[in-house]
C-alpha cells in the first residue's frame, strides 16, 4: 500500500480551509513526512496520520514550510519519545533546524538528527533503526530502506531549493505456473527459486532456468514531490513516468507574472510539467489564498494540458497503485 495524505496545502499563510504545507506519505505501514508548516501536528491529528514517523523532509526553509517542527518535536518528547528523528534538508538546515528546535523547549529528549542534502543524492538509508535505542548504539547507525529510495533532486525557488522522490526498486516479473509446468517443475518450494529469477535443478539433474517462466522485471512505483519552484527542467527529469506528480501551483493563468516573479509555478506550468515528464498523475498544491475556497480554475486552467489533473485540499488522500 502506498499514500499521500495533505495535511495543509495553502501557500504563504494558512486560511480558514486550508492549512500550510505538510504531507504524509504512507508506505507499507510507514509514514514519512513532507514538509512541517505551523500547525501539522494537528493536522496530523485531525486527519489520523500517525506520530510515529521518524523522517521528515524540509524542500526550502520558508517559514510556511517548517515552523510546524517545533512544537511537533515538543509533543514528541511529551509522549516520551526515544526513538532518534532525522530531518532532512538543503542547506542551512543544520543551522537553521538546530534554531528552531531549541525554541521554548529546555531539551528534546530523543536523538534528531539534521542531514544537508543535494541534488543528485540517494537516500538509501534512513534513521530510526530499532525502535528505542538511539543512532549511535546501532554500530553502523542506519538502516537501509526497505524497498525504495528517496532521490533529491534541485527546483527553482531559490536558496539551493529541493523536490524530493520516492522511487521503489523494481519488483520480480510475473511467475506463470503453466508454463513452469509445462517444463517440468513440480509445485513447490522449486517455484519459489523460479520467481527469485534463480535456476533450478530437477530430480533427473535436469537444468531449467527462470527465463521464460518468470516475465520482465517490473517497475516499482514512483512518487514526485516538488515543493515550492518554477516549472524546471530538474522536475521534468525526476518525475520521469512518475505514477504520481505533486507540483506546487500556486497562482492561475492571470497572475502568471506573479509566479514567475515569486519563483512559484502556476497551475497550467504545472501540468506542462506533468506532460512533459509523462507522468500518469497530477495533484495540484500549495494555493494562493484567493483559491482556498474554490480551485476548479486552476485544475480547469490545467486540464486543458494534461487531463489527470486533480487539485489538493486538506485531509485528501490518495492512493497509488502499481500500474500492472
Ligand atoms: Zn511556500
Ligand atoms: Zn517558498
Amino acid at each position: 500500500m502506498l499514500s499521500v495524505t495533505f495535511l495543509g496545502t495553502s501557500a504563504a499563510r494558512p486560511t480558514v480551509e486550508r492549512n500550510v504545507s505538510a504531507m504524509a506519505l504512507v508506505r507499507e505501514g510507514e509514514t514519512l513526512l513532507f514538509e512541517c508548516g505551523e500547525g501539522t501536528q494537528r493536522q496530523m491529528m485531525r486527519y489520523g496520520v500517525s506520530f510515529a514517523l521518524s523522517e521528515i523532509f524540509f524542500t526550502h526553509f520558508h517559514a510556511d514550510h517548517f515552523l510546524g517542527v517545533i512544537g511537533l518535536i515538543r509533543t514528541l518528547g511529551l509522549q516520551v519519545r526515544t526513538e532518534p528523528m532525522r530531518l532532512y534538508g538543503p542547506k542551512g538546515a543544520k543551522k537553521l533546524l538546530t534554531q528552531a528546535l531549541q525554541l521554548g523547549v529546555e531539551r528534546v529528549p530523543f536523538e534528531v538528527e539534521i542531514v544537508e542534502v543535494k541534488p543528485g543524492m540517494a537516500l538509501r538509508e534512513q534513521g530510526a533503526g530499532k525502535p528505542g535505542m538511539a543512532l549511535r548504539e546501532q554500530g553502523a547507525g542506519s538502516r537501509e530502506r526497505d524497498g525504495y529510495e528517496i532521490h533529491v533532486f534541485g527546483t527553482e525557488h531559490g536558496g539551493g531549493s529541493v523536490g524530493y522522490a520516492l522511487r521503489e526498486h523494481e519488483r520480480p516479473g510475473r511467475f506463470d505456473p503453466d508454463k513452469a509446468r509445462a517444463a517440468g517443475v513440480p509445485e513447490g518450494h522449486l517455484w519459489g527459486k523460479l520467481q527469485r529469477g534463480e535456476t533450478v535443478e530437477l530430480a533427473d539433474g535436469r537444468k531449467v532456468s527462470a527465463e521464460g517462466i518468470v516475465g520482465p522485471k517490473r517497475p516499482g512505483r514512483l512518487v514526485v514531490f516538488t515543493g515550492d519552484t518554477r516549472p524546471c527542467a530538474g522536475v521534468v527529469d525526476a518525475a520521469q513516468g512518475a505514477d504520481l506528480l505533486i507540483h506546487e501551483a500556486t497562482f492561475g493563468e492571470e497572475e502568471k507574472e506573479r509566479a514567475k516573479e515569486t519563483g512559484h509555478s502556476t497551475a497550467r506550468e504545472a501540468a506542462q510539467v506533468a506532460l512533459a515528464a509523462k507522468a500518469r498523475r497530477l495533484v495540484l498544491s500549495h494555493v494562493s489564498a484567493r483559491y482556498s475556497i474554490s480551485a476548479e480554475e486552476l485544475v480547469k486552467e490545467a486540464r486543458e494540458v494534461f487531463k489527470e489533473t486533480v487539485v489538493a485540499k486538506d485531509g485528501m488522500t490518495i492512493e497509488v497503485p502499481f500500474n500492472d
